[in-house]
C-alpha cells in the first residue's frame, strides 16, 4: 500500500471517531449500539468494532475487512460490528455508496416502532435530501434477516427505517451518510411535535416538484424515492 492510501485510511478513521462522538453525544446510540463503515477500495471496508461505545473509540479499534466480511488486519482483539452483513449487503447492492451508518435515534426509531413510514413531505431540506423514508420489515440483528429485508428499500433510498430497531443511512462519504441521519432524526422529531400539536400540514405536490428541480440543479448525489408520498 502506498503512503497516500495509508494517509487516506488514517484520515477516514479520524472521521469515523468524530462521527461516533456526534452520534453518541446527540443520543442517536445508547451503550454500545450503532455501527458505521466506509468503503476504501473495491474490496476493502473500514468498520467499527462490536462491543464498544461509538462515542469513545480510538483509531486502533477500527477494523479493515474484505467484501466477504473477513478481517484483513486484526487488531487488539476487536471484532467487526455484529451488523457487518447489513453493511456488506448495501455495498453489494449500491456501487455509488461509499459509507453506511446505522443508529437508533429516538424519534426515527419511534416511527420504526410505531410502523409509520416518514412518507409525509413536510420540510423542504428533508424532501431534497431524503424524499420519503420507508420501513424495512423486522429482522433479527446480526443474522441475514436484516440484510435480506433492506434489499428492496435501499435500491431507491439513502435512508431506511428498520422496523422495531432503528435507522440506516447511506452516502458517497461518511459525512454525507451522517448528515442524512441528522436530517432524518430532525424530520422525525418535527413531525412528532406537529402530531402532538394536532396537525401536520404537507407541502403540496407542485411545490415538491419545484424542490426536485432545485435538487437536480444542485446535483445532489444519492437516491430518493417519492413514489409513496401521502
Ligand atoms: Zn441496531
Amino acid at each position: 500500500m502506498n503512503s497516500c492510501a495509508i494517509n487516506n485510511e488514517l484520515e477516514l478513521k479520524k472521521i469515523m471517531l468524530d462521527i461516533g462522538i456526534r452520534l453518541w453525544t446527540r443520543g442517536y446510540v445508547a451503550a454500545n449500539d450503532g455501527n458505521m463503515s466506509v468503503r476504501i477500495s473495491d474490496g476493502e471496508i473500514l468498520i467499527t468494532p462490536a462491543g464498544v461505545s461509538k462515542g469513545f473509540m480510538s483509531q486502533d479499534m477500527i477494523i479493515k475487512i474484505n467484501m466477504d466480511g473477513e478481517v484483513i488486519s486484526p487488531n487488539n482483539g476487536y471484532s467487526p460490528s455484529s451488523e457487518v452483513k447489513m453493511h456488506l449487503e448495501v455495498y453489494k447492492q449500491r456501487d455509488d455508496v461509499k459509507a453506511v451508518i446505522h443508529a437508533h435515534p429516538p424519534y426515527s426509531t419511534s416511527f420504526a416502532v410505531a410502523g409509520i413510514p416518514i412518507d409525509s413531505l413536510v420540510l423542504p431540506e428533508s424532501i431534497m435530501t431524503l424524499g420519503t423514508v420507508p420501513i424495512a420489515p423486522y429482522g433479527t440483528p446480526s443474522t441475514s434477516e436484516i440484510p435480506d429485508s433492506i434489499i428492496p428499500f435501499i435500491q431507491n433510498s439513502d435512508a431506511v427505517l428498520l422496523a422495531n430497531h432503528g435507522a440506516l443511512t447511506l452516502g458517497i462519504d461518511l459525512t454525507t451518510a451522517y448528515n442524512r441521519m441528522e436530517t432524518l432524526e430532525h424530520t422525525a422529531h418535527i413531525i412528532s411535535l406537529a402530531i402532538g400539536l394536532g396537525n401536520v400540514n404537507k407541502i403540496p405536490k407542485e411545490q415538491v416538484d419545484k424542490l426536485m428541480k432545485i435538487r437536480d440543479q444542485m446535483n445532489i448525489p444519492g437516491k430518493i424515492d417519492l413514489s409513496s408520498i401521502k
